[in-house]
């Protein structure tokens, strides 16, 4: 195992320190190790098209009863300690995907995806989300999941009329209703659809 490889047990508390400033993706549920190696090989065969933002994965298991897979599990170099043999007798559910921004001691909640198929493509959403964050232009006045609102205010979703109150220096995130900016969502991962309401 790496020397990277944090483990918390439950009610430890989450040293933010110990992250990389980035996008943190939290996969919450009963995973098995078949599962958790899939969704490690997916992050690395596509590594260098995260552009410049970090991304640091977790995998959250919610098992009640106190034992020592009971855990949260850190590796920031993506080794592949789901050949841990404690995750082995895991049931295959991941009841959330939970992504957060971190930069310094802020954490800021992207949004979540509740219970997300074993297939989901959420590496495609992750890929748009650090291309997009780091592109400050707006397209036709409109907006695309992951990039920084530059002013407070009101935001339509153009493709299904839902209205979110947004702060400056927040995310764009998919659209909760419809799930625009998301894969298989109204409309592709890469289209603009936040529009200001003035
Ligand atoms: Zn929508």
């Amino acid at each position: 195992m790496s020397n990277n490889l944090i483990q918390l047990s439950t009610g430890n508390e989450f040293v933010l320190e110990s992250i990389n400033d980035g996008l943190v993706v939290i996969f919450s549920g009963d995973l098995n190790s078949d599962l958790l190696e899939q969704q490690i090989k997916e992050y690395q065969k596509n590594k260098n098209l995260l552009a410049d933002l970090n991304c640091s994965l977790f995998f959250v298991t919610n098992k009640t009863e106190k034992t020592e897979i009971d855990n949260i599990i850190l590796d920031n170099d993506f080794v592949c300690y789901a050949l841990s043999p404690q995750l082995r007798d895991m049931n295959e559910i991941c009841e959330s995907i939970i992504f957060l921004k971190k930069t310094g001691a802020k954490i800021e909640h992207v949004y979540t995806r509740l219970r997300p198929k074993a297939k989901y493509d959420w590496m495609s959403e992750v890929i748009e989300f650090c291309k997009n964050y780091s592109n400050k232009k707006s397209f036709d006045n409109k907006w695309k999941f992951g990039q920084v609102v530059l002013v407070s205010g009101e935001y339509l979703c153009t493709n299904c009329g839902y209205i979110m109150d947004m702060n400056q220096n927040q995310l764009f995130p998919v659209c909760e209703v419809c799930l625009s900016g998301a894969p298989r969502g109204a409309c592709s991962v890469r289209e603009a659809f936040w529009k200001k309401l003035d």
